[in-house]
């Protein structure tokens, strides 16, 4: 098969879609690799990796469009790309297809067929091809929540270790799924003290059986969380019920309570954050302070990280494209019931019952 991997061209994305790593995979098969030159630029990867790769380089994304039979990416297509994708053509990306009527239409009209990262799903309804990227928040949060601590950010100036003597400092996380219990990993590593709440004992049980002594588990009611909120340096926001708004669990009533300098990381941002208080936030300016109570919440925070999401995304997406690449998309997701859960628009038909509704249109 002839799979072309395009430039990322939607506003701030740095990722890209292949490593020189699953290029080498695709080619030891007998597949043709196209990437768009410097397509892995921002994520550390050079054109001649992927030539050593086995790639060929194309010029424009007209190329990379025009010669494949699969394209692999990260983001959904953007307007510019819509006229590129051709009828019959594998398109395997993060679409979203939910929240854009207009990019739904584009893809029904293209005829060709969409296949969603974000809708593969394991039998356990994991979502595979969503982990690595709360596990790259979920790492983050910790990171950013350690610097915006920091005095001339505005923080409390508190060191998150601590050191010999002084007290390190308290972190409290909401939620002990795959965001949460990453940053219970980072913040306990730096020697914080650690308080994770949930609502699902079997994840809280999970904690207390993975986690150093550092990390409390705690049940996530109002009563516990305003408990903590008094004397916590760090909250971090990762709370998930799937297929709705996040719950708002800090109120903002609530921030009068808190020291000020308290630094709040809402990493449900996407999913419309767990504080009231929440607004998206960028990179380019990615925090504020509300009742001195500094909050962060960027939707996207993977995109600081190029090399590290790039790689976790590829990880997980490359053995679908194999899948993908040798047997054709209907024996794929014939033999995959995981991949077929992946597909969302198939030659000009919504096949995912959700993005119907969500349009109140046909399957
Ligand atoms: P997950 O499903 O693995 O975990 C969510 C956890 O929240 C679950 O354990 C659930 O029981 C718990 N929960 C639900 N209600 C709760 C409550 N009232 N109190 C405490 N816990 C509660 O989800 P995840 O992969 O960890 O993702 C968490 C959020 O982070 C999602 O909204 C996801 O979209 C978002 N996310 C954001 C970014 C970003 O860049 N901002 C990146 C990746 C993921």
């Amino acid at each position: 098969m002839k799979i072309g991997v395009p430039i990322e061209i939607k506003n701030n994305e740095n990722r890209v879609g292949m490593t020189p790593s699953g290029v080498f995979e695709l080619t030891k098969r007998n597949h043709n690799v196209y990437i768009q030159k410097n397509a892995g630029f921002n994520s550390g990867f050079l054109d001649d990796d992927y030539i050593e790769a086995g790639a060929t380089i194309l010029d424009t994304i007209e190329e990379i469009y025009s010669v494949a039979d699969m394209i692999v990416k990260v983001k959904e297509p953007i307007e510019p790309e819509y006229k590129l994708i051709k009828a019959d053509q594998i398109v395997f990306t993060y679409f979203h297809f939910a929240s854009s009527e207009v990019l739904t239409n584009a893809m029904i009209d293209s005829k060709a067929i969409c296949i969603a990262y974000e809708t593969v799903e394991d039998a356990d309804g994991s979502l595979p091809l969503l982990i690595p990227m709360s596990e790259v928040a979920g790492r983050m949060s910790v990171q950013q929540g350690a610097k915006y601590l920091e005095k001339p950010i505005m923080g409390r100036g508190i060191l998150l270790g601590g050191i010999p003597g002084v007290p390190p400092a308290k972190v409290l996380i909401l939620g002990a799924g795959v965001v949460g219990l990453q940053a219970a990993r980072m913040a306990s590593g730096l020697g914080a003290s650690v308080h994770i709440l949930d609502i699902n004992m079997k994840a809280l049980r999970h904690v207390s059986d993975v986690m150093p002594n550092n990390v409390i588990s705690e049940f996530s009611s109002e009563y516990n969380i305003r408990k903590h909120i008094v004397d916590s340096d760090l909250i971090i926001g990762g709370v998930l019920i799937k297929g709705a708004r996040a719950p708002k669990l800090i109120t903002r009533d609530m921030l009068k309570e808190m020291r000020p300098g308290t630094v709040m990381v809402d990493v449900a941002v996407d999913q419309g954050g767990c504080f009231e208080t929440t607004k998206p936030t960028t990179h380019q300016d990615p925090t504020y302070i509300i009742d001195e109570v500094v909050h962060y919440s960027v939707a996207n925070m993977p995109g600081a990280v190029p090399y590290t999401s790039t790689m976790g995304l590829t990880n997980v997406t490359l053995p679908y494209v194999i899948k993908l690449a040798n047997d054709g998309w209907e024996k794929a997701c014939k033999n995959s019931a995981a991949l077929a859960k992946g597909l969302n628009i198939v030659k000009g038909e919504i096949v995912y019952k959700e993005i119907a509704e969500a349009f109140d249109m046909e399957m």
